[in-house]
């Protein structure tokens, strides 16, 4: 499930704004309102641009979103692994702290 939802871009990456004021509203309409809500710039004339876009990354749009890179996924799995066992080690200690002050 996480490592679903991190391979994921951003979706504020992909939604499309206001170049002159960065509004990206629904009255934006993802770039296909005539005029801005906010500002009123005329967006015919300077199109309203996501992120992905103005960066000029190929091959990512609305419905597609890039993989990470496996080495970065591999570490994620490792951060991942180790938090989990912190958060294990941090319970067994808890609990045995509580069976000690308990126990007295
Ligand atoms: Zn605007």
């Amino acid at each position: 499930m996480i490592l679903s939802t991190s391979r994921r871009l951003d979706p504020r990456l992909l939604r499309r704004r206001c170049l002159a004021c960065g509004y990206d509203g629904a009255l934006l309409r993802n770039g296909l309102a005539p005029r801005c809500a906010r500002c009123g710039c005329d967006l015919r004339q300077r199109p309203a641009r996501s992120y992905v876009e103005m960066e000029g990354i190929p091959g990512v749009s609305d419905h597609q979103s890039p993989r990470l890179d496996p080495i970065v996924e591999v570490q994620f799995v490792h951060r991942w692994v180790a938090f989990m066992f912190m958060v294990m080690f941090g319970l067994v200690v808890v609990i045995y702290l509580s069976a000690a002050a308990f126990s007295v």
